[in-house]
């Protein structure tokens, strides 16, 4: 029988806390010695922060993705959402399709900043993006906003991909 973990424990974050405790011996994770700053980064202090950042990512990767959906649904027109394709139509749908899909957001292993994974439509290539994380403060105050400022960033490297 598998063990269950809970949702934010897919098999990649696993895998980079293992990783971590083994780089790090349970101590220091940016492996100073002496550590300048033990509360912070320790291993078991380390990762309480990162996994609540994990799961409040999940939770923010899932609103976007629906906001994105809701929004793309808006955009169909009424004819399609109906079912009626048409070769001109098809066009149009292909047009209005997102730049990229968010899957999920990770932790450089190397910068210790957080990356959103994206797919690239029509491709097979997922983009490693480095979204910088954002304070609690600011993130409370950015509430509203964060999910523009965070597609604007993604769009952007997108774009690179694709004029790069
Ligand atoms: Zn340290």
């Amino acid at each position: 029988m598998k063990p269950a973990f809970p949702k934010w424990a897919t098999p990649e974050r696993r895998r980079y806390l293992v990783e971590l405790f083994e780089r790090s011996g349970g101590f220091c994770v940016r492996g100073e010695r002496p550590c300048t700053s033990p509360l912070e980064h320790h291993y078991s202090w380390y990762i309480e922060p990162l996994i609540a950042d994990w799961k409040a990512s999940d939770s923010e990767d899932q609103r976007w993705a629906w906001l994105l959906e809701q929004r793309a649904m808006h955009r169909i027109p009424e004819k399609l959402r109906r079912g009626r394709f048409d070769s001109v139509a098809q066009d149009a749908f292909g047009a209005r399709q997102p730049s990229y899909y968010t899957e999920g957001f990770t932790v450089n292993a190397f910068t210790f900043t957080r990356m959103a994974k994206v797919r690239i439509p029509s491709t097979h290539m997922r983009l490693f993006v480095d979204v910088p994380k954002l304070s609690k403060n600011k993130r409370r105050k950015l509430k509203r906003y964060q999910g523009i400022d965070l597609h604007a960033q993604l769009q952007a490297a997108v774009q690179d991909f694709w004029t790069g």
